[in-house]
């Protein structure tokens, strides 16, 4: 069996550093933020380019708080696409705002810039575009429009850890970017956490107290704030991981490489990057008109595979009182029933992409018969 992802060996690989370090969380009972999350955050801040990084809980946290930061709240318009994981739509809600979803491009599958101008209204504040599978949004449309109207692009950069756009990196272009460090992701905790990232003081001093009960000192809310702070624990792993980031995802890149070159010639429709961007493949995707048919022939021989996702946000039970329903982004209703994620990982042989490809190209001929 080729699994879909397997963590374990990226474990093993680090195991003895790992253990230290969390030993040195346990020992100094920081459990709550504490110095090796604020480590983290200088680190992982460099990485990025950006002057300050954010810990938080959760990806779906960093994109909450990147909203309240930037003013976002009840009356107002954010735009969006529908072809993301659900969480993006649910923190525009969360601030109180209301999700305006806008067609994909159906090459690169991010928000299409083309589309965007007319979705904008007086009420709209932020466009908040998502890099997906770690290929990025086209940002240089997206930031021209938004700065044309007075709005802010915040990124949605839960994908994208190290991806570039004309050499910048995700989460640096936009006013604010935010990363989740859920354990399958390029740069994944041993738990839940996410960041925000960003060059202005002004919104850092803000998320700062947003994720920590609003409070400026002791004892003294000056926001209404949540519990979103990152525990010591997942600052101390991220901060073993952050170093081997470039290589891991030199190796994600390399794999999808070796897939292109194999499917491509096979009639397979890979992944097509933007231009100026260099994407780090969090998810590998095809696209598939017998999708369905041929994950179960890849399972029957010995191929896991995923979908992200079968379902736009549009058409999910729990967004229906937006009010989109079937046939209101037909690039994003077919991207959705095409998409098969297949097996791509660091650790990942070139033997098995190999073998993927092989029972892939086999499982299309079949089926074409
Ligand atoms: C993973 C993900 C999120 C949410 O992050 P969590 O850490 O799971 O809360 C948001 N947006 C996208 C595009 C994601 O892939």
């Amino acid at each position: 069996m080729i699994p879909f992802l397997d963590l374990q060996a990226q474990y093993h690989a680090l195991r003895p550093e790992m253990l230290e370090a969390i030993s040195g969380v346990l020992e100094s009972t920081q459990f709550v933020l504490g110095d090796a999350v604020a480590a983290f955050e200088r680190d992982f801040a460099a990485f990025c380019g950006t002057r300050h990084a954010v810990a938080v809980n959760s990806g779906s946290s960093a994109l909450h708080l990147a909203l309240l930061a930037a003013g976002v709240g009840p009356g107002d318009e954010v735009i969006t696409t529908p072809t993301t994981f659900v969480a993006t739509t649910a923190a525009i809600l969360y601030a109180g705002a209301r999700p305006v979803f806008v067609e994909i491009n159906p090459v690169t599958h991010c928000l299409d810039p083309n589309r965007v101008e007319q979705a904008i209204t007086p009420r709209t504040r932020v466009i908040l575009p998502v890099h997906l599978h770690g290929l990025m949004a086209e940002m240089d449309p997206l930031l021209e429009i938004a700065g044309r109207h007075g709005l802010l692009v915040i990124e949605d950069a839960a994908q994208a850890h190290g991806a570039r756009y004309r050499g910048r990196k995700a989460g640096e272009l936009g006013a604010m970017g935010c990363f989740s460090f859920y354990p399958g992701k390029n740069l994944g905790a041993y738990g839940e956490g996410g960041a925000v990232v960003t060059h202005s003081d002004e919104y850092a001093v803000k998320l700062r107290m947003l994720r920590d009960w609003g409070l400026a000192g002791r004892h003294n809310h000056v926001l209404k704030g949540f519990n979103f702070r990152m525990d010591g624990i997942q600052g101390a792993v991220l901060g073993v991981k952050l170093p081997h980031l470039d290589g891991w995802n030199a190796a994600r890149r390399s794999r999808a490489a070796l897939y292109d070159a194999l499917l491509a010639p096979g009639g397979v429709s890979i992944p097509r990057p933007p231009a100026h961007c260099e994407p780090v493949y969090h998810v590998y995707a095809v696209r598939l008109a017998a999708r369905d048919r041929i994950q179960a022939a890849l399972q029957a021989r010995g191929v896991a595979t995923n979908i992200h996702y079968p379902r736009p946000v549009h058409l999910q039970p729990a967004y229906a009182d937006l009010g989109y329903g079937p046939g209101a982004f037909p690039h994003a209703e077919a991207a959705a029933r095409e998409f098969l994620s297949l097996p791509i990982y660091p650790e990942l042989t070139d033997d098995q992409v190999a073998e993927v490809c092989h029972h892939l190209l086999a499982c299309l001929e079949s089926s074409e018969s």
